[in-house]
């Protein structure tokens, strides 16, 4: 690890506060991560010195923001390793990353009983754009289960016989929030190609955990937002092939993407333009520039190394302490996710009562409603891990666990 980490915590000055008397921890990170002071700064920066509307102007300050939202197309477009700056569009977040893909490429492409491909562990966001895709278009939808038991790895054996030339979206997560397992996205992209289906990979808790490359993924789509990644809320990122984006209608209409307008009808700018109506987040698309500045000098081989170490610390810290606790998940090769069940316990108790401890965790659904119902819960308790947590804050976890089991379960 390089000097960057040293001193890490204080880059994120959240973290340095007491909640209910006790210092935080904060393991609710698969919702959404911290902000370090650069981010903070970069916002404050920009609305100091910087502010103005993009594109149209030809004053100083609107030719300086331009810049710096252009800039940033680029920052971007290298922090994914994609062939150019225009396979970049910017979004307000996966969600609506994916909501642009089912919208416009769904309903340009997709016609009835054309198969829908996704996998058993979607988050909701990317389940229903897919669902309302073929209630509009009269396709299918198909899953790719999970095997059996609590690892959550994808059943692959499945995918021969599900992937065929019906196929023509294989839309599926890079990394669960709920499960912390880490799909083998380039050769899901890879085999959707050999059958000619376009891949729509989500990457909301993979960007800025691991290192991401498009190009050496193979995908066609990937999404992803800002705020999990150290950058702010409100924005994110559709990746998209060239040419796809090029033969791709626009989603939503607005001033900035068009060429010319008449009253009775207009014409497109060329793509990313043509997917940006209407002001765009321009401050949060610099804010989140500089978050890809923060995560690539710490190293995102090495963020994914620290995910991963406290992920297998906690996963077996837990496992060997807690009494019957159900962990969902590989036990190694995983993200910084850990969902578990105590048996006895609302995950809303275990939730409100850490929180007495200083300690954000998350209980619910997690946006994953089918997958809970498949493993016969209606929810767990997550914990999830990024760059500044430490081993000492597992222990603080394991020992808050332990007496909630305690209280709870005696
Ligand atoms: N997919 C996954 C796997 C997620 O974890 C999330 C956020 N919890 C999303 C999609 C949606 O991200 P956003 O709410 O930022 O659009």
């Amino acid at each position: 690890m390089n000097q960057a980490w040293k001193n890490i915590r204080h880059d994120f000055p959240i973290l340095g506060q007491q909640v209910n008397g006790k210092p935080l921890v904060y393991l609710d990170n698969a919702a959404t991560s911290q902000k370090p002071q650069c981010v903070i700064d970069s916002l404050s920066h920009f609305y100091q010195r910087d502010n103005a509307n993009v594109h149209r102007g030809i004053h100083a300050l609107s030719m300086r923001s331009t810049f710096a939202y252009e800039n940033a197309r680029e920052r971007s477009a290298k922090f994914l390793n994609a062939a150019e700056p225009g396979e970049i569009v910017f979004t307000a977040g996966t969600t609506d990353s994916i909501n642009l893909v089912a919208n416009s490429w769904g309903d340009q492409n997709l016609k009835r009983d054309d198969i829908i491909l996704l996998t058993e562990m979607e988050h909701h966001s990317n389940l229903v754009p897919w669902q309302l895709l073929a209630r509009r278009t009269g396709a299918k939808l198909r899953f790719l289960p999970v095997v059996a038991g609590d690892t959550g790895l994808l059943d692959l054996a499945q995918l021969g016989k599900l992937l065929t030339t019906e196929v023509k979206i294989f839309a599926f997560t890079h990394v669960s929030n709920t499960l912390g397992v880490i799909n083998p996205a380039a050769e899901l992209c890879a085999k959707a190609r050999a059958v000619g289906a376009i891949s729509v990979v989500d990457a909301a808790q993979s960007a800025g955990h691991l290192p991401l490359d498009v190009r050496a993924m193979g995908c066609d789509f990937l999404a992803l937002s800002g705020h999990k990644m150290c950058g702010p809320t409100g924005v994110g990122i559709l990746y998209g092939r060239k040419t796809l984006l090029d033969a791709m209608p626009p989603y939503r209409g607005g001033g900035s993407m068009i060429s010319n307008v008449e009253y009775f009808e207009s014409k497109w700018a060329p793509a990313p333009q043509k997917f940006e109506a209407g002001t765009p987040n321009i401050a949060d698309v610099i804010g989140l520039a500089r978050a890809m500045d923060y995560l690539d000098d710490l190293g995102r081989e090495a963020i994914a190394e620290h995910d991963e170490k406290l992920a297998v610390l906690a996963y077996g810290r837990l496992a060997t302490g807690i009494p019957g606790i159900r962990l969902l998940g590989p036990a190694h090769h995983r993200s910084g996710v850990i969902s578990f069940d105590l048996p006895g316990v609302h995950a809303h108790d275990v939730v409100t009562m850490a929180d007495q401890e200083g300690i954000a965790l998350r209980g619910g659904h997690h946006c994953n409603q089918p997958l809970m119902r498949k493993l016969g819960l209606t929810s767990t308790s997550r914990a999830s891990f990024y760059l500044y947590n430490t081993e000492e804050e597992i222990d603080r976890l394991a020992a808050t666990l332990k007496k909630i089991q305690g209280f709870f379960v005696g």
